[in-house]
């Protein structure tokens, strides 16, 4: 299960920049996420709220945005969501593709104070 490993990295981050900000609680945590992370939410914030127990993260809510998915057929260069496992060209059929959006990772933003 990769969202405890995930969630764990997330509150270390969040603690660490709230410290430093001199925060007594942070009160919200926005995330993205893209679609190929594969991350289930619900686990994320069991495991998010294990993890930030008994610091100043512990009552954040933890929003998550998931982004879709998004490739780039770099023989034709139609740009397109790719439908289940097949991530060939929509257009041409060309496998030489490029992926624009799915594997981000991040915290967006972080409120608190
Ligand atoms: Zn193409």
């Amino acid at each position: 299960m990769h969202e405890l490993r995930i969630a764990t990295d997330l509150a270390e981050m969040v603690g660490r920049y709230a410290s430093e900000a001199g925060w007594k609680a942070v009160e919200r945590v926005n995330v993205t996420f893209g679609q190929f992370i594969q991350v289930v939410p619900d686990l994320l914030e069991s495991a998010f709220r294990e993890a930030a127990r008994g610091t100043v993260t512990a009552d954040a809510e933890l929003v998550i945005e998931i982004v879709p998915a998004e490739m780039r057929c770099m023989h034709c260069g139609a740009p397109y969501m790719p439908a289940g496992d097949l991530h060939a060209c929509q257009s041409c059929g060309s496998e030489e593709i490029e992926l624009i959006h799915g594997k981000e990772l991040f915290i967006k933003s972080i409120e608190g104070g």
